[in-house]
């Protein structure tokens, strides 16, 4: 039944507008319907007060607010949290609820890292997703709803977004941008764009579109090497997307939109964590503002894949502070980053592959 029914989260409001004018309806309904969705987080059409009876049987009978589900939740020691959401065809998403403390222990921002695709085609060697291969895109309303379903059933009000969980963002551009414009929209009062973050492998002119949408969100660059060479070995689409083109992409983005750039890399042993590779890292991050985050590497042996994945080892953590203060040296600013969740499989993919 619900598979003829819409989801109204899929809709802008301006799409909302043109589907309220098709039913015949005042303009001003699209805009009480997109207000009782994110503000007052309706979960069904009774819920609309401000709707006459007959509007709520009506919509009701065609469209639905909801159809992705919380499927398995696993809660870490360290206070993360990994939701494994089941979407209307089975396909899984996951997401991971962090929650980051003060010195004192005290509770200072939450972040929810999101999928922005059931599985991914990029096949990045060090990550479990890539080695699924791609599902599918997921649809606007599966973007939205993994935050609302955390928040709702967290009971809080999450502070940062960052997508960075299962697929490349940029190679579903059209939901994404249409999440982060709903997001961002005040009349949602959701989030600030200054508090969104998109973290791509580095598909070069989509990075170059996105820095002309109407409000521009934080970009994340997943970089991992210094040359073209040892990229491309570990992210495939690096032949097509190299660090010069990349480069360029992300000066633009940095030039329209005046928003410092992140730039993710994780040491991997004998790949790139030479002092030369650090001198390079360096010398890329200072083309714009920017700050370098190193990510230790989850080892993902558990997927059984062969090559050079299996081999992947990460450089130990004394080598990677050396690393580090040499990045610095040369002008950079880097942090060493934490994991969470390294009880409960909190890494990009690993939630859905241990379902399987
Ligand atoms: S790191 Fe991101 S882009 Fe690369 S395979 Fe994993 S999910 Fe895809």
């Amino acid at each position: 039944m619900n598979d003829f029914k819409k989801n109204l989260k899929n809709y802008s409001l301006i799409e909302l507008e043109s589907l309220v004018k098709e039913l015949g309806l005042p303009r001003y309904r699209a805009e009480q319907i997109y207000k009782a969705i994110y503000v007052n987080r309706i979960e069904n059409f009774d819920q609309i007060t401000n709707f006459p009876k007959e509007l709520r049987i009506q919509f009701g009978n065609s469209f639905i607010l909801n159809d992705v589900v919380i499927h398995r939740k696993s809660v870490s020691k360290d206070g993360s949290v990994k939701f494994l959401f089941k979407l209307k065809d089975g396909k899984l998403i996951e997401a991971v609820y962090m929650p980051w403390l003060t010195e004192e222990d005290e509770l200072e921002r939450i972040t929810l890292c999101i999928s922005s695709q059931s599985g991914c085609a990029i096949g990045c060697k060090f990550c479990a997703t890539g080695t699924m291969g791609l599902m599918r895109n997921i649809d606007t309303a599966e973007i939205l709803d993994q935050i609302l379903l955390v928040e709702k059933e967290m009971g809080q009000k999450l502070n940062n977004i960052v997508l960075m969980g299962m697929g490349e963002p940029l190679m579903n551009f059209e939901n994404v941008t249409r999440a982060l414009n709903i997001l961002t929209d005040e009349k949602t009062e959701l989030f600030s764009r200054k508090k969104i973050t998109i973290s791509t492998s580095g598909i070069a002119p989509k990075i170059i579109e996105l820095a002309k949408e109407p409000r521009p969100v934080k970009l994340a660059i997943s970089l991992h090497a210094t040359t073209d060479i040892s990229r491309q070995m570990i992210i495939p689409i690096a032949k097509t997307h190299t660090i010069t083109k990349l480069m360029d992409a992300v000066e633009y983005y940095y030039k329209t939109t005046k928003i410092p750039v992140t730039y993710e890399y994780i040491p991997l042993l004998g790949i790139n964590d030479t002092p030369e590779d650090a001198k390079r890292l360096a010398r890329i991050a200072k083309r714009v503002p920017s700050r370098i985050n190193l990510i230790p590497f989850n080892d993902i042996s558990f997927t059984g894949v062969g090559g050079l994945s299996s081999e992947l080892k990460a450089t130990p953590k004394d080598k990677v502070r050396e690393f580090a203060e040499l990045v610095r040296a040369n002008g950079a600013a880097v942090i060493i980053r934490d994991t969470f969740g390294d009880d409960i499989e909190a890494a990009c993919g690993q939630l859905a592959l241990s379902e399987k």
